[in-house]
């Protein structure tokens, strides 16, 4: 089967992060070939009726990866890059995202390959309702819940609900995360990725002995994960010096206004940070180049490579992306001291409050504000907490050390099951 892509590909790259802990933790054969494969992918072929009278077929993907702590939990992804091996990689990091977490979930993940900024608001929703009908026999609230990822958000989140509940005949809210509010969605979720990311950072530095108050920032990616995380730590006192994106960066050293900076890319047409007046423009080598405190990946995968590393002078990188440095990269970093904080600690707030989200859909009963926060600010604070004292007690690197607490967990309850035939 080529579908594992278990030599190289993205899918490599997660199997040698988790092999490396494994190694660490002593993990017997057995749980360990478990936990290196997928439990299920899904490829369906989705077409859609395009505004032109054409019809197009779009592959689409639901890859559930691991399902011993519960339900399988992970975004859907629409990207032109989707791939089987791309959304078998962030499946396997959903799950030990969330048992690093301390949720009841086990790990999936979705994605159509396809240009969401090619596509009209009617062919998106079309595309949207047929993926869903071709998955949904695999999801539902106790089976695999979606949730947003890269190009897709709470309208999208809101025709998955209804195309769901369509099917089964009632209304059900349980079966996605990142809804909007009116339907069932959780006060500080559109926040919780960004507010995770905020607060690993400050406890990083604490670490550190520094202060993220007078800490000098730079963010790739402007999405929701690098916005938000820009805004809280600006919030928090800290100096956001660079952003970059897709089209293009901008830097001031004296820091970024980041809410104009917000402003300027909702209104203009290509959504990028490239122009913004309130800065000069930037060049991505400059970007890794720069002079910070901390770096934070906050768009793709594999943008930290043994290419562009040695650029890398930030003491603290921040994974506000899924799978942003590649273990080369991860390496060298390690070699020179960079403490850097892995994306499945680093951005699992977002998955955090939709299991918050999900809760409250099940008791039909909703959470102030403050009540998610301060819940998200325990769990983040455990989980970081968890993971350092796991890296200081093997010596590894705190990403080692993240997965063998993850690891640990899910082979516990893979133990405790036992085989099933
Ligand atoms: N897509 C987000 C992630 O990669 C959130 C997933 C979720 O909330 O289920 O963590």
């Amino acid at each position: 089967m080529a579908v594992l892509g278990i030599e190289g590909g993205i899918f490599g790259s997660a199997l040698e992060e988790f092999n490396r802990a494994a190694t660490v933790l002593g993990l017997e054969r057995g749980i360990w070939n478990i936990l290196s494969h997928p439990k299920r992918q899904i490829t369906v072929s989705c077409p859609v009726l395009m505004d032109s009278g054409e019809i197009q077929v779009f592959t689409g993907y639901r890859v559930q990866y691991n399902l011993a702590l519960g339900p399988a939990k992970g975004g859907i992804r629409y990207h032109p890059g989707v791939t089987l091996d791309e959304v078998t990689a962030l499946a396997a990091w959903m799950t030990w995202k969330c048992a690093l977490a301390n949720i009841p979930f086990g790990g999936g993940k979705g994605g159509v390959t396809c240009d969401p900024t090619r596509l009209s608001r009617r062919e998106l929703e079309a595309l949207t309702r047929r993926y869903v009908a071709e998955i949904i026999d695999a999801i539902g609230p106790e089976k695999d819940i979606p949730a947003p990822d890269v190009n897709t958000n709470e309208q999208v989140m809101a025709w998955v609900m209804d195309t769901y509940s369509m099917h089964v005949g009632h209304t059900t809210t349980g079966i996605v995360t990142g809804k909007p509010l009116e339907l069932g969605g959780s006060l500080g979720r559109r926040e919780a990725t960004g507010r995770g990311v905020m607060i690993v950072t400050r406890e990083a530095l604490k670490h550190l002995g520094r202060d993220l108050a007078h800490a000098t920032v730079a963010v790739q990616g402007f999405g929701n994960v690098g916005s938000i995380s820009a805004e809280l730590i600006a919030r928090e006192g800290a100096t956001i010096v660079a952003v970059v994106d897709w089209k293009g960066g901008v830097h001031n050293a004296a820091g970024l206004d980041i809410p104009k900076l917000v402003e300027y890319v909702r209104v203009n047409p290509e959504h990028t940070v490239a122009g913004f007046p309130g800065g000069d423009p930037i060049t991505n080598d400059e970007f890794w180049a720069l002079d910070v405190d901390v770096l934070i990946p906050a768009a793709l995968e594999n943008q930290i490579t043994v290419d562009n590393v040695g650029l890398i002078r930030a003491r603290l990188v921040v994974e506000g992306a899924n799978g942003p440095t590649t273990p080369d990269a991860n390496k060298l970093l390690h070699d020179r001291n960079v403490l850097v904080i892995p994306d499945i600690l680093a951005n699992g707030g977002g998955v955090t409050v939709s299991y918050f989200e999900w809760v409250q859909d099940r008791h039909g009963y909703f959470w102030s504000e403050r009540e998610v926060n301060e819940r998200l600010e325990a769990k983040m604070c455990e989980a970081f907490e968890a993971t350092l004292r796991t890296a200081l007690q093997y010596r590894v690197d705190m990403r080692t050390a993240a997965y063998m607490v993850a690891i640990n967990r899910v082979a516990t309850v893979t133990r405790m099951r036992g085989m099933y035939a």
